[in-house]
């Protein structure tokens, strides 16, 4: 039996299970995946023991992700680049190996969305300065764009997120945001504000071309007051469940050995989860 977890400190909230636990009854595995509470104090007694406790490897979530691709003996590119892992296996020489797939689960789901988001090659917006931003740069960088305004509330943020990724970001005034949307193929809300309990973003849509994408990082709710406003003008919107789901398909493959699918079943599985109380 293969065994695999998710790490994090809280845990509860996580919906990862949900998603391992479909693809494994789905593929009649014979594996599980395990929700495990792990303190920050006991990270390194844990990543450091994840063999003797008969896992093949962990997701890794808040607050661990710095610290796990720390902890790695190896870690891929975009770990490194982002400078925060979510997925750890052991390789055949016991290694702890670290990984990020929440690029390519951003970058798969929008090229699954809205295939056509590149069109034109026009700038794309991207509000935030955190680890979903780095992310969300890394991977779009890696399709090739050419210019990225990033605006974050705290400036210097953004300016360290452009100093790191290079000239192809350009760092943008929060005030500024709603003018930067001039021209713009794609924004993407990478900021936490619009999840439920937290105050909306503020956004004016009205310079945004409404042949538009619009993505929000957000889940819950899944269709945030940004979204439903890029829809209400007739721009498309892409929430970010999708980026969720897709995130996982890379460290299932690697522990459990067969890619998996992400099926409109397990999205809806994820939506009721999600929309119950
Ligand atoms: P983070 O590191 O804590 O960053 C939070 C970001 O939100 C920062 O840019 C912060 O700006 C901004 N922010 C917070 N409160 C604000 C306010 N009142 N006004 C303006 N900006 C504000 O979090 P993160 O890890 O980057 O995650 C960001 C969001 O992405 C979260 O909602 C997370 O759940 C979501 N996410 C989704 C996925 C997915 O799979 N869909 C994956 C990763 C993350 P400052 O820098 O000024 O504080």
């Amino acid at each position: 039996m293969i065994r695999a977890c998710v790490i994090g400190w809280p845990i509860e909230h996580s919906r990862s299970p949900l998603i391992h636990t479909y693809w494994l009854r789905r593929y009649e595995i014979d594996g599980s995946y395990e929700k495990i509470a792990v303190r920050p104090e006991d990270l390194p007694e844990f990543l450091g023991s994840l063999h003797a406790r008969g896992f093949a490897g962990a997701n890794v979530t808040l607050p661990h992700k710095e610290e796990a691709l720390r902890a790695a003996d190896f870690a891929d590119e975009a770990a490194n680049a982002i400078g925060a892992a979510n997925a750890l296996w052991l390789d055949r020489d016991g290694r702890l190996c670290a990984s990020n797939s929440d690029a390519f689960g951003f970058i798969t789901n929008l090229n699954t969305e809205a295939p056509d988001w590149k069109r034109g090659g026009r700038p794309v917006t991207v509000l935030g300065g955190g680890g979903a931003a780095r992310a969300i740069l890394y991977g779009l960088l890696g399709e090739g764009l050419t210019e990225i305004r990033l605006a974050n509330r705290t400036r210097d943020r953004a300016e360290q997120l452009a100093q790191e990724f290079g000239s192809r970001v350009d760092v943008v005034d929060w005030e500024l945001r709603h003018v930067a949307l001039a021209g713009c193929g794609l924004i993407v809300n990478a900021t936490s504000l619009g999840t439920t309990g937290r105050p909306a973003l503020d956004l004016d849509l009205t310079e945004l071309p409404v042949d538009a994408v619009v993505a929000d990082l957000v889940y819950h709710p899944l269709e945030t007051q940004l979204l439903a406003a890029a829809r209400a003008r007739g721009s498309r919107a892409v929430d970010g469940l999708g980026m969720l789901l897709y995130q996982a398909v890379p460290g299932f493959e690697r522990w459990f050995g067969i890619r998996p699918e992400v099926t409109p079943e397990l999205r809806a599985e994820l939506v009721a989860s999600l929309q119950a109380p």
